[in-house]
């Protein structure tokens, strides 16, 4: 059952109160509650306490989970997406949102338009962090992009990039999530079937491992491009990127309203990332349980 010991979060200055109605959960964040203490990091919910005049109570918005201080120098310059005292919903540092109420800085908060319902509007910041690896490469008709993993995150960077006309293919481990990429025009590979002949103008990492970016290390020309999304990768023999002049770039950004104006126009499809569904009362087994192979996204009816 939910743990009843935590106090109703109270808003600071400039903060609003969020009661979730739609929390997403992916294969990473299971099995980590006892790390983080309350979990859980993209949602969609109502307001329930309002602050300034752009936002009203009954609203339905979506939060950016990454929290800024607006105090250091990098907040100052206008970097505040790399805070130094920066913390993210969901982590030991900050209560996430699988919880009846969070409270979050208002200026984190993206309102929802009636369009969009919370089944897809719960994938904004997923979305948001594949358009901002798009941006980041620059990408054109003529370019050969490889995405490494088949999780959220890589199969919406595979079919954003395949709208851009980027000649896209995805190497994933799970034959089951193919099926995804047919329906929407990506080409697949499985990844240990692959040659590794260093040809692929850009190559993006969304393992978060080793192995991922060791990878991407054989797939990527000379000159080419490798961005990393996502994970902590360990140790990682980086020889390759100084004999190839590759470019690393990594990404964690992204932006929350060019995502919702992405989703209401129905210009991606986050449908089928959901494999199950769960009340906020089972949450707890569900993060007990092991995670299991086939699971891409649970989403939590609060
Ligand atoms: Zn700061």
């Amino acid at each position: 059952m939910l743990d009843d010991r935590v106090d109703p979060p109270e808003p600071g200055p400039g903060e609003v109160l969020v009661r979730p109605t739609r929390v997403a959960i992916g294969r990473d964040e299971l099995g980590s509650q006892a790390a983080v203490g309350v979990p859980g990091r993209r949602f969609v919910g109502v307001i329930q306490r309002a602050v300034g005049d752009e936002l009203r109570v009954g609203q339905r918005v979506v939060v950016k989970p990454h929290i800024r201080c607006g105090r250091c120098d990098l907040c100052r310059g206008g970097l505040g997406d790399h805070c130094r005292e920066g913390v993210t919903i969901g982590s030991a540092e900050r209560q996430g949102c699988l919880a009846e109420l969070i409270a979050v800085p208002a200026e984190n908060v993206v309102p929802v338009p009636d369009a969009l319902d919370d089944d897809q509007a719960v994938f904004a910041w997923t979305l948001a962090g594949a358009l901002h690896v798009a941006q980041l490469l620059r990408v054109d008709a003529k370019t050969y992009v490889t995405v490494l993993g088949d999780n959220a995150t890589g199969l919406l960077c595979a079919q954003w990039l395949a709208r851009l006309n980027a000649s896209v293919r995805l190497l994933g481990s799970h034959p089951a999530r193919f099926g995804l990429c047919e329906k929407w025009g990506v080409k697949h590979r499985n990844a240990d079937d692959v040659g590794r002949r260093a040809d692929q103008d850009a190559v993006i990492d969304c393992t978060g491992s080793a192995e991922g970016i060791a990878l991407a290390m054989q797939l990527v020309r000379p000159r080419g491009t490798i961005v990393l999304r996502g994970g902590g990768p360990g140790r990682v023999d980086l020889a390759p990127i100084i004999q190839g002049e590759i470019t690393l770039v990594g990404s964690r950004a992204g932006n929350l309203r060019d995502a919702v104006r992405a989703l209401a126009e129905r210009r991606v499809d986050v449908l089928n990332l959901i494999s199950r569904r769960v009340r906020l009362l089972d949450v707890p087994d569900v993060l007990s349980s092991p995670p299991i192979e086939e699971q891409l996204q649970t989403l939590v009816e609060v």
